[in-house]
């Protein structure tokens, strides 16, 4: 069924970059098989999928949006895409997104834009917005996605679907093409709360192949999800976010769902967290340096694409590489390297990065402080619905400013979750609220969210 949606409309969402059906039907055989055997099987199994293409995918194309990955079919899977197939979920394909995950928009992508099931004329988010298409357009349940500041949460909000980003470390990193190391989590996508946990189940958990992943069990989001429980809970409404730039419909949907809460139980006050104001500018440091170094493994010898620089009979590797480099990476890639290796220069690095880090530090201090009196935070995700595509594209600022709700959690490495929070009067395109929780209480996400639906 999900094959034959596709069929029908991605013509005209474009949220997919390849689509494998011979796979998913082989692997959804082989479930109903083992079914049929009376076997025991995991919850999940039969549940088809999309993965975002920034995560490797033995034997599939994986190419992250970008020209210099075209072609490039990895030799082995993602943790969590070994999770997924032992999971026995068929995978349908990979989905779009923003080069390198780069962006709010798809706009990045050097495969074209995807676009938003609401209004094709109007972007799906991004970098995950191929992820949360699929799932607004029903061409799948499910996806994955990944959320480095903010591509998980903001898609799902201009889509009217969930997304959570999990604390930094829950999910294994290994097997997705790094944008800024400190900051990449990967998540699950759905249309429901207890969906989305159950994804975040089978995605998450220790891995000794990342250095960074978190040696303890997943936190009991199924649970939380189930359970939809807020009576008692103390939730903290972020001064700073919510305020000029946002959305009048935004904000009153965002009202609305902050007394929804209140109704079910829950104790509601503001939060002040004043540094969240430089969370913006922090991060369009870090992230660019991080990426910067990241990105210095596609040098036209190791991986995808190689050209070879006209009129010169015998280049040097350096001559290979810039040929190479010109053509594979998109304008958007070229600015952050160029930003992210200026910051990272000897004489501006203290200034640079040195602040940018300074801050990180101040931002988790802000987090620490707010979670010693309240249980969650909550925000509007986004300051706006969903733009029209082309509106932001030759404004970087904007397109950034996008983010300015979403990258605090990223910097301190907390959970978030975004849920639907209906749609604003203005535009009726779909809006979302924001919940926020302490590293590793990833369920409160989950109670929370669950009680909104
Ligand atoms: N839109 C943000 C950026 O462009 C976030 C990207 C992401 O989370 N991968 O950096």
């Amino acid at each position: 069924a999900h094959l034959d949606r596709i069929a029908a409309v991605d013509g005209q969402v474009h949220a997919y970059l390849h689509v494998d059906a011979e796979g998913a039907l082989a692997t959804a055989r082989a479930i109903d098989e083992r079914r049929a055997a009376g076997e025991s099987l995991p919850t999940l199994a039969g549940v088809p999928i999309a993965v975002k293409d920034v995560m490797t995918t033995k034997g599939l194309p994986t190419t992250c949006g970008s020209r210099m990955l075209e072609g490039w079919i990895p030799p082995y899977d993602a943790t969590v895409v070994r999770h997924i197939k032992a999971a026995g979920m068929p995978i349908l394909g990979k989905t779009n997104m923003d080069e390198f995950a780069m962006g709010s928009s798809t706009e990045h992508s050097a495969y074209g834009p995807s676009r938003n099931p609401w209004d094709l004329e109007r972007i799906p988010g991004g970098s995950g917005g191929g992820s949360s298409a699929v799932i607004a357009s029903f061409q799948a349940p499910l996806a994955t996605g990944t959320d480095t500041g903010g591509s998980i949460r903001q898609p799902a909000a201009v889509t009217g679907t969930v997304g959570t980003k999990p604390t930094y470390g829950g999910v294994s990193r290994y097997g997705l093409v790094a944008l800024a190391s400190s900051l990449d989590q990967a998540g699950p996508c759905a249309r429901t709360v207890l969906d989305t946990a159950l994804l975040h189940e089978v995605m998450g958990g220790h891995d000794p192949l990342d250095s960074t992943s978190i040696d303890a069990p997943v936190p009991p989001v199924v649970e939380a999800a189930r359970r939809a429980d807020v009576a008692g809970m103390r939730i903290g409404v972020v001064k700073e976010l919510g305020g000029e730039g946002y959305q009048p419909g935004v904000r009153a949907r965002f009202d609305e769902a902050v007394a929804l809460l209140v109704e079910r139980g829950a104790e509601v006050v503001e939060v002040s967290c004043p540094n969240f104001d430089y969370a913006l500018a922090a991060y369009y440091l870090i992230l660019p340096s991080e990426a910067s170094s990241n990105l210095a493994k596609f040098d036209a010898m190791r991986y995808g694409m190689r050209v070879l620089p006209e009129g010169i009979d015998a280049p040097t590797a350096e001559q290979v590489m810039a040929a190479t480099r010109d053509a594979g990476f998109g304008d958007e890639v070229k600015r952050r390297i160029i930003l992210g290796t200026y910051a990272l220069s000897s004489g501006y690095y203290d200034a640079y990065y040195g602040s940018a880090q300074k801050v990180r530090t101040l931002i988790a201090q802000d987090f620490a402080r707010a979670y010693e009196k309240v249980d969650v935070l909550v925000s509007p995700t986004a300051p706006t619905t969903a733009f029209k595509l082309g509106d932001k594209l030759d404004d970087p600022m904007a397109m950034y400013l996008n983010d300015i709700a979403t990258i605090p959690a990223n910097l301190a490495g907390v959970p978030g979750m975004s849920v639907p929070s209906g749609v604003a009067d203005e535009d009726g395109l779909p809006t979302g609220i924001q919940i926020l929780a302490p590293a590793t209480k990833d369920e409160r996400l989950y109670s929370v969210g669950a009680a909104l639906e």
